[in-house]
């Protein structure tokens, strides 16, 4: 019979009416079950709604959260309040506590019993301290601390490797996933004894026991994030969009560290899974089947996932979303508890922890001719390379605001804050003459072009060209060099020299440099053609903290070295002249940096042995 479209329309209409009659039937003889699941991940020891680094209110913090997750506990009393890791590091409260205040209880342990979390995954920061202080999170958190895939070096499991919690009456089994970067980045003494399996295969051998115990829904709560990402990952629906359309982050350096959508792909009975480590906002989105949520980062807000679940077991819809904690009034009860913890943390940041014998001036003045500041902080970070065992020639760093400067006196730990107002690692890295001219050449674009008889200057931002960022403004210490910006950008680089002799496009250098520039960040996509050898673990402002306090005494002239100036000379008028005539002249040797010392005292010999030392190292770094 031949069915014309009126009728075919009719028949499907008809077809409808009865599934939803049916499906209304079997809905009344067995509603789904809900399941909801609230993550919070990388909060990075924020438990006030305050930024420490900003010296202000903030909305994030664990506070934030605690409000989110009574609201939400008030719909649902059964749901289950997962954290994904990085808790135990990133504020100079949780700083504190870890290092020179052990003996009570740890403050994010504290927090999270008070707010009932079921579970939480160890992150790659968990290990910043130490074992010894990982072990104590672990015995005073009231929840498992989980990992499945950091085993013992013979293969034993260390941690917990999963849970299976019944939420009205369903068994949802959490598996907690680590990545596998650790290696590269920490300490070696921080994971003695620890091995660090490929997550995958860790998740095909644990999901049949999970099984076997009778876990009917799979969570993976996966301390990683994913390797490509949106184009404009925060567009409404970005995530939602075919993800073999998204780019790579660049993380190539360390393979699998941000693992999930491989997880995803590889293994699709896990029904759920939660993200971290890359410090993503993923609403939803929906891999081979496998929702996958990440909720940001500092507690600025929860990934809620709500799974329903029949009869069987099964889960027969899922959605996620992200809920922003901005505008949320933080729990009092929280902050009442945590109160000894804050001000406790307050009293430190505004503690002295050395002294300067003379200013480090910042902003324009430290920005538009070689300073003391810059300097400092380079010297640290050649300090901080070489006492990973990677001695850098060169380094560089940017004056990132306006305020930020050591006046003679009292040194507070809020004054490095001041200072070094992000949260960077630090990067030592291989590069060529080449890539450090191209370098210097776009650095050199921060300023406008200038007349060759351009008069004194006295206010320098006037010399600036257009919309640029101070930040994106590098000075370098172990080069000599002049940038002429009477000269079209591209061609203002004049008499770069390394210890006195003109570097060569072909020349090796060892390069120490943040890890938002070594990434590319602010334009310098050439970094990413040199060749990392070592990332820190720890940050940069928590290394400088720690270099002031055992140094006591900070005088600006052991840092100063003039080794960089603007052309033309007329720029600065008389006071071209700012280094004091007892300051050593550059050579490319800086005062602080033991490797340049050291090429400094024995010359030349000893520089192949550190560079073949260094060429060993690299095969260490997987490709
Ligand atoms: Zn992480």
């Amino acid at each position: 019979m031949k069915i014309n479209a009126g009728r075919f329309l009719k028949l499907l209409l008809v077809a409808g009416v009865l599934a939803a009659f049916l499906g209304a039937a079997a809905a009344n003889a067995q509603e789904p079950t809900t399941v909801t699941i609230l993550e919070t991940s990388d909060v990075h020891g924020h438990i006030y709604n305050w930024d420490f680094f900003g010296n202000a209110e903030k909305d994030q913090g664990l506070a934030i959260v605690s409000t989110l997750v009574e609201q939400e506990r008030a719909a649902d009393p059964n749901l289950l309040l997962l954290d994904n890791g990085d808790t135990i590091q990133g504020t100079p409260l949780i700083y504190y506590y870890n290092t020179k205040k052990t003996d009570e209880t740890n403050p994010m342990a504290a927090v999270m019993n008070a707010m009932g979390y079921d579970a939480m995954t160890i992150g790659n920061h968990e290990f910043n301290y130490g074992q010894d202080v990982l072990d104590k999170f672990i015995s005073e958190a009231q929840f498992p601390v989980m990992s499945a895939n950091i085993r013992n070096s013979d293969g034993s499991q260390k941690y917990t490797p999963y849970i299976i919690k019944d939420v009205n009456g369903v068994k949802v089994g959490i598996l907690s996933l680590t990545t596998v970067g650790i290696p590269v980045w920490e300490k070696p003494e921080n994971i003695a004894g620890l091995r660090f399996d490929d997550a995958i295969e860790t998740a095909k051998e644990y999901i049949p026991k999970m099984k076997e115990e009778g876990a009917t829904v799979i969570v993976a709560l996966s301390h990683s994030g994913a390797h490509v990402e949106p184009a404009d990952s925060r567009a409404e629906g970005a995530w939602e969009t075919d993800y073999t359309t998204w780019v790579d982050k660049g993380y190539a350096d360390v393979p699998d560290q941000n693992f999930i959508i491989k997880l995803a792909e590889a293994v699709p009975e896990i029904d759920v899974i939660m993200a971290g480590h890359a410090h993503s906002t993923i609403p939803q989105s929906v891999i081979n089947g496998v929702l996958i949520v990440e909720p940001y980062k500092w507690g600025r807000g929860v990934s809620k996932v709500t799974l329903k679940v029949d009869d069987a077991g099964n889960v027969i819809e899922k959605t996620g979303e992200f809920i922003s904690g901005a505008e949320v009034t933080p729990d009092q009860a929280i902050l009442d508890m945590a109160k000894d913890y804050q001000d406790t943390a307050l009293a430190y940041v505004n503690s002295t922890i050395g002294t300067a014998t003379g200013d480090f001036p910042g902003a324009y003045e430290a920005r538009w001719k070689d300073g003391a500041l810059a300097d400092f902080i380079n010297a640290v970070q050649l300090d901080m390379a070489a006492d990973a065992g990677y001695p850098a020639d060169i380094s560089l760093a940017a004056i990132f605001n306006n305020e930020g400067h050591f006046s003679a006196g009292d040194i507070k730990i809020s004054d490095v804050y001041g200072i070094y107002q992000y949260d960077n690692t630090l990067y030592v890295m291989e590069v060529t003459g080449d890539i450090l001219k191209r370098a210097l050449e776009h650095d050199a674009e921060y300023w406008a072009q200038v007349d060759p008889a351009a008069p004194a200057v006295t206010d320098p931002e006037t010399l600036l060209a257009g919309d640029v960022r101070d930040y994106n403004w590098d000075m370098y210490s172990g080069i000599d060099y002049k940038i002429d910006i009477s000269k079209p950008v591209g061609e203002r680089v004049v008499d770069l020299t390394y210890q006195g002799a003109p570097v060569t496009p072909e020349q090796k250098f060892v390069l120490a440099v943040n890890n938002y520039r070594a990434g590319g960040g602010g334009g310098y996509s050439m970094f990413k053609e040199g060749k990392i050898l070592w990332k820190s673990m720890s940050e940069i402002r928590d290394y400088m903290t720690e270099y002031i306090a055992a140094k006591g005494t900070l005088d600006p002239q052991d840092y100063y070295v003039d080794n960089w100036s603007l052309l033309p000379a007329s720029l600065y008028g008389e006071s071209a002249a700012m280094a004091p005539a007892t300051l050593p002249v550059s050579g490319g040797a800086h005062p602080d940096s033991s490797s340049t010392a050291l090429y400094f005292l024995l010359g030349g010999g000893l520089l192949i042995v550190v560079a073949v030392v260094v060429r060993r190292r690299t095969n260490r770094i997987p490709e």
